[in-house]
This record gives C-alpha cells, structure tokens and sequence, in this order.
C-alpha cells in the first residue's frame, strides 16, 4: 500500500472522473496522473529520486497537488513547508531537510535569493507564476509541460519515505517526522473506511494542504478513492457556504474556529450545507457548546477526531452513524491503537487520566537527523503523543490538555519556545515567557510576559521585532511586562503556573 499505488489505480479505475476543482477549472484523474507524470519525468532528468528530498512551498491549488504526486512518482520524498514563514524559518528547514529542489511560489524569489547560497544542497527552484533570471530557477509551466515519454518511475516500497513534516514538539526547534509511503497510505485509507467515503464523495480542500490534515484526509483520501477535491485557496466562511452549495460538496474538513466562523456568519443558512453528507473536526479541540450548536442549526453530524503529525495523522474519530460523545476524540480507527499510560508507560484503569500513546502502521519513522528525539518519542513501538488524556468504559478518548504547551492559533501550531527565543534576542528583553489563552475565534492567540531590562521598552517596539522573525500567527497578541516570572527552586521559567494565574483572574 503507497500513495504512488493509490494515485495510478485511481488514474486506471477513475480515468474520467474528476479529481480537482480550482476556481473554474478542473481535471479528470488520467489528466492529474498525466501531469503528475510530467513533474516527475522534469525532476527524475535532474537527479532526483529515491533517497532526495523536494521542498514544496505553496498555498493551497493544484499545483500543490501535482506537484506532491510528481515528487513521490520520482521516489523522493516531499518537504511541505507553509508559505507564509519567514526566510529564517525557510532556511532551518531547507538546510536540515537538505532539499534538491524547491517547488515555490515566485513570491518567495526574494527569500531564495537570500539563503540560496548557504544551500549547497539545493540546485533548483521551480516557480509557481512568476519566472527569474537565474540560472538555478524555472517555471512551473515548463515542468508541467515536460514530456514524460519514456520515463518509467522507481520501484517504491511501503517503507520508502514519503513526506518529512517539520513539526517542533517539546524542544521549541522544528523537527522533521519522516513519514513513509506505508505511514501516509495506511491512514487515509484507515479514515476512508472508518468514515465510509467513496469515489462519489466531492471534498472542500480548504484546509491548508501543506499541513497534515488536509494532506491525510482531503488530498490523500480523496486520490486513493479516486473522489473528487474542490480545492480552495483560502478560507472565508461565505465563500465555503458558497462553494459547498453550487458545487454540491459532500464532505467538509476543518479546525474548530473554522466552524466557528461559519456559526458567525448570519448569511450562511442550512440549505447552503444541505448536501454534505458530513463534517469532520480535529487539530484542536472542538467546543462542546459549538458542536451542539452547528449541529442544531444545520442538521449535520461532526465526527471530531485527533491525530498529530508524527501518525500521520489520525489516530482516534467519532463514528458517523454510531454513538458519537461530544468533547470527545472518539476511538481507535481500524488498525491504530490508543493506549493511556503513566509517567512509567504502565497503562491506566480507564477514567484515570495519564499521557495518550498510540501503535499502528500510521506510526513516523522517526526525526530526521536526531535519533536521541526519536528514542524519547517511539518507545517499544509507542509513539508518545505529549497530550494528556482519559480513556471511558466504552473506548472514548477525552483529550485533558496538551502536555507540551503548544499553542494552537486558528489550527496553526505555535510553540512557546520559539516565540520566546525572539523576544530573548532583543535587547532590553531579560526574561519572557509565552502562554496560550483562550480567544473567542481562534481558540487560543499567544500572549507574551516580559522582563525588561529599563521600562522603555514598549508594546508595539517588540511586536515590531518579533515580525521580523516570526510569521504573522506567531506573534504575541498581548505583551505584558511584569516585573517577576514565576520559576521552579532550580530557575526554570514555569509557564503552567502563569497560565493558571492568568486563568484564574
Ligand atoms: P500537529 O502535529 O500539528 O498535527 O498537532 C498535533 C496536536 O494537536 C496534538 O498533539 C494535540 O495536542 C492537538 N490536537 C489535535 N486534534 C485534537 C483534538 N481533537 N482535540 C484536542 N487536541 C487536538
């Protein structure tokens, strides 16, 4: 089972069925293999294949389709990398993946022109609408265009690697899950069955597709199935009502706020939904009085479900038509099992609350590059989520918080640490400590606690600093300079204690 299987029997059974949909145009399978092919036989003539690493640095359209396929038909595996990040945060993964290509958008020719050189490894960039003078750039068109005639791919295997995904964990740096072939086709197609989608279904790809998510159940399920994905370049609530409606979508995938947003919206009334068969919720966790809520006004069921990137990423979901436990997670999708541990890995009785860890051929790999990480994550075959959680008499996960602190901005991850390491590099900056709070629309926004050294250091002076470094979600939306952080008896800084202060206020 491989995602390259999954993409030429969908090319061979779907041929003419439709397999995108982007703002007016659309493609057949044998049209999206087709163009896959030509990515592929484009980047195999520069040398790549099994053992390389592609970076893809684009929005959501079907170049990010076409181009993930083509990578993959090639054997290398794919680097997805969000778009908005700072050259900074581009560069940490270009140079720890050591990508040979990039496939970007020509937005990003500045951010390149600047790390290019540092980049030994890296000897090409593919642009997405724009072209450059450089000897080491092309165009996408040009890829696209490129005959396949006479390329014969790889012969891949389950446990090739698929996709690395930079995710940043406990440490504050971005590590690289490598995921394989195995990984990534195992869970959608664990979720297809679990959720009961067929090639008839028509998916909203709104979700960003460089994130595991969408990838895992709104790019991957759908090809496997041979369904279609109406493929959206950003989310705006009246646009989604507008695209399920005349497009007759059956399936919409998102974060909480996004259902959030729909809630919002007065315009957006049930007949607009009226043909989804059903919705899914994961990422973060979805309020309960939400739920209830969406589900009164437009008569559709929400299977919330859970995963992390290092699976792949689905591990438990709500059943669609059985008993569905809101504020839960659901339980173990078909092959993935969820276990409740203690500090020592000793399983708990069920309704004790103890860390989630889970086993299933949706399981990563490991880090790229750092073995000790992945000692510490995967043990005896358990992958480690760092999410607190009870297990019920019946099998229904509860998710309690998240051990690591990460904080999740509108479904963005945002991991104290690094926030914390730019406030650190200013200056006056003596102490900072960053906590996640609760916000109305996006779930949660970051909110910065910082010594300084004199009091003339002002708000807006380090949010200015901080966006130099930091993509736009990452940046604290409230920044309060106390005199004191509270720290444990060996000086380490405990942001659970803020927090619980800032909570209880
Ligand atoms: P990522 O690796 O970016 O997919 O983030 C994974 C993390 O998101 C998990 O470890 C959880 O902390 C959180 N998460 C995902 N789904 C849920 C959910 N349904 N409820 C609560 N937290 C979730």
């Amino acid at each position: 089972m491989t995602l390259v299987d999954n993409i030429e029997r969908s090319a061979r059974e779907h041929a003419n069925r439709t397999a995108y949909m982007f703002q007016g145009m659309q493609a057949t399978y044998d049209e999206l293999y087709r163009q896959a092919r030509n990515v592929a036989g484009y980047l195999s003539k520069k040398g790549v294949g099994k053992g390389d690493h592609v970076a893809l640095l684009l929005g959501n359209s079907p170049h990010f389709l076409i181009s993930y396929y083509g990578i993959l038909l090639t054997g290398a595996a794919v680097v997805p990398i969000n778009p908005i990040y700072t050259w900074k945060e581009i560069l940490y993964i270009l140079h720890d993946s050591r990508a040979k290509v990039a496939i970007a958008i020509a937005s990003l020719l500045p951010t390149f022109e600047k790390v290019k050189q540092t980049l030994p490894n890296l000897q090409e960039v593919v642009l997405v609408g724009g072209e450059s003078e450089h000897e080491w750039t092309s165009a996408f068109e040009k890829m696209i265009a490129h005959s396949s005639e006479g390329w014969r791919r790889p012969d891949i295997t389950e446990d090739d690697l698929a996709v690395i995904l930079y995710t940043s964990g406990t440490t504050g740096q971005p590590k690289g899950a490598m995921l394989t072939q195995r990984n990534m086709a195992s869970n959608a197609d664990s979720l297809a069955k679990y959720l009961g989608v067929t090639a008839n279904d028509r998916f909203v790809t709104v979700l960003p597709m460089f994130h595991v998510f969408c990838m895992t159940v709104c790019m991957n399920g759908p090809v496997a199935l041979g369904a279609t994905m109406i493929i959206l370049p950003k989310f705006s609530p009246v646009e989604v009502a507008a695209t399920i409606r005349e497009q007759q979508a059956t399936v919409f995938a998102g974060v909480p706020t996004m259902y959030n947003f729909i809630m919002q919206t007065p315009s957006i009334v049930p007949d607009d939904l009226a043909s989804l068969r059903f919705c899914i919720s994961g990422g973060a966790s979805l309020p309960v009085a939400l739920l209830h809520s969406f589900e009164k006004k437009f008569n559709k069921v929400i299977s919330e479900g859970y995963g992390l990137s290092e699976a792949a990423p689905a591990t438990a979901f709500n059943p669609v038509h059985g008993v569905r436990k809101p504020g839960s997670i659901g339980v173990n999708i078909p092959g993935v099992e969820n276990k409740i541990v203690d500090a020592e890995g000793v399983e708990v009785e069920r309704g004790q609350v103890g860390e989630l860890i889970v086993r299933g051929p949706n399981v990563m790999k490991g880090y790229l590059n750092m073995p000790e990480e992945t000692a510490r994550t995967i043990r005896d075959g358990w992958l480690y989520t760092g999410d607190i959680a009870y297990m019920d008499e019946d099998g229904y996960i509860f998710i309690v918080d998240r051990k690591k602190d990460m904080i999740i901005v509108g479904g963005y991850n945002v991991y104290p640490r690094e926030v914390e390491e730019v406030l650190y590099e200013h200056p006056k900056v003596v102490e900072a400590a960053v906590i996640g709070v609760p916000d109305e629309k996006l779930g949660e926004t970051p909110q910065a606690y910082v010594v300084v050294r004199d009091g003339s250091l002002t708000e807006e002076e380090l949010k200015t600093h901080c966006r130099k470094f930091l993509a736009k979600y990452k940046i604290p939306d409230k920044i309060i300079f106390i005199d004191e952080l509270p720290k444990n008896t060996t000086g380490k800084i405990l942001r659970r204690a803020l927090r619980d202060k800032v909570l209880n206020q």
